[in-house]
């Protein structure tokens, strides 16, 4: 094993990444290192890279990143068997939580591990121990209480390398709005989250998705991954013209579920307005600090209408998406969701690259780096 990792440093926005080399820390008895194969740039990297909400970076930088997958490097001297009780062991391919409740707080002791406000921290840098704190280098160090499980031979790390985020961010969040069987669905933006959560719904049994973006490539996809209606910003331009078309697809009720996983705040009120009396709103895709709309309030009131606010999910699901992946194999192109990859040396056009913000030519779903 390499006494040091590669990382890609961010010093923030508008300043290139920098590959530095990382110390491998000692290996805690929990704890497991991870040799990653695949680190995604998630839409919630993107925001940070831009500059979207105000970030208090350390001096020597931070090692961001959390979509990935890859092989266990080393095991912890306790560390035997996944979360599900499977033996481990080195080399094994494995899917992995990138976030740490605290196991100690108000929230915690109410069984809400999703909701910890402790597991969200503040960026450390790569000379604080363990060092490895993101995706974006060779290595990831999961420390003690995060959740591990072995990945089936069947699936590829393509294909298991948006689990940890973005899969399980959906499965999570529309359980979390109450999806039913026969539920009509409305899905703002067709991005990596986008277009796994159409499949999602519909295999929990949804009658109707419908999706709403800007560009033509992530609608095609979001059709080969279930979609039943597509709606292109760039061709109906008039909100209220978009407004109908939802009624029409949904017989004049409007739906019952919609989700934003755009991203800019913008889109809100037009997805609750979308929203059928007594729908609920889930909101995942803004994690901008300090980002505002107008809402008219009444419209919840006189609608009857629900906001629920995800933020990551509870480690169960984890395991629920790898047998969904292995499921759903042959129903959907899960191999098309990773649109390009990238060496982690060429993270810097990666992320310009993957840039959709304010253009029109993106046609990257999800750019992977292959450190
Ligand atoms: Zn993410
Ligand atoms: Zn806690």
């Amino acid at each position: 094993m390499a006494e040091k990792a590669r990382a890609a440093v961010f010093f923030g926005p508008g300043k290139p990444f920098e590959i530095r080399e990382v110390p491998i820390p000692p290996i805690d008895p929990d704890a497991v290192l991870i040799r990653v194969t695949y680190a995604n740039i998630c839409g919630s990297d993107l925001h940070f890279w831009r500059g979207d909400a105000p970030l208090r970076l350390p001096d020597d930088g931070w090692i961001f990143g959390h979509e990935m997958t890859g092989r266990v490097a080393k095991l912890g001297s306790r560390v035997t068997k996944d979360s599900l009780g499977h033996p481990l062991k080195e080399g094994d391919r494995v899917a992995y939580t990138y976030f740490y409740p605290c196991g100690r707080c108000y929230v915690c002791l109410h069984n809400e591990p999703a909701n910890c406000p402790n597991k969200l921290e503040r960026p450390v840098g790569p000379s604080t121990p363990p060092h490895l704190h993101g995706a974006f280098a060779d290595h990831y160090y999961l420390r003690p209480g995060g959740q591990i499980f072995k990945v089936p031979d069947e699936l590829t790390d393509a294909a298991v390398a948006p689990v940890n985020c973005a899969l399980a961010q959906v499965m999570y969040g529309l359980q979390q709005a109450g999806l039913r069987f026969g539920d009509r669905v409305l899905i703002q933006g067709a991005g990596g989250l986008g277009v796994q959560a159409v499949a999602v719904a519909k295999d929990m049994g949804a009658q109707s998705v419908i999706v709403v973006d800007q560009i033509p490539g992530r609608l095609e996809l979001a059709k080969a991954f279930g979609a039943d209606h597509t709606i292109n910003l760039k061709e109906v331009t008039d909100r209220r013209e978009r407004v109908k078309l939802v009624r029409q697809w949904t017989d004049g009720a409007g739906a019952d579920v919609a989700c934003d996983f755009v991203g800019f705040p913008q889109v809100i009120p037009e997805g609750i307005e979308m929203l059928r009396a007594g729908g609920t709103y889930l909101e995942i895709g803004n994690i901008s600090r300090g980002a505002k709309i107008e809402l008219d309030p009444s419209t919840l009131v006189w609608g009857a209408k629900k906001i629920v606010g995800v933020i990551q999910y509870e480690p169960w699901v984890l395991s629920r998406a790898l047998d969904f992946l292995v499921r759903t194999k042959s129903r959907w192109p899960w191999d098309r969701i990773i649109s390009h990859t990238y060496p982690l040396e060429q993270i810097n056009e990666a992320f310009a690259a993957s840039e959709w913000h304010g253009r029109d030519t993106s046609n990257i779903t999800r750019a992977a780096l292959t450190p």
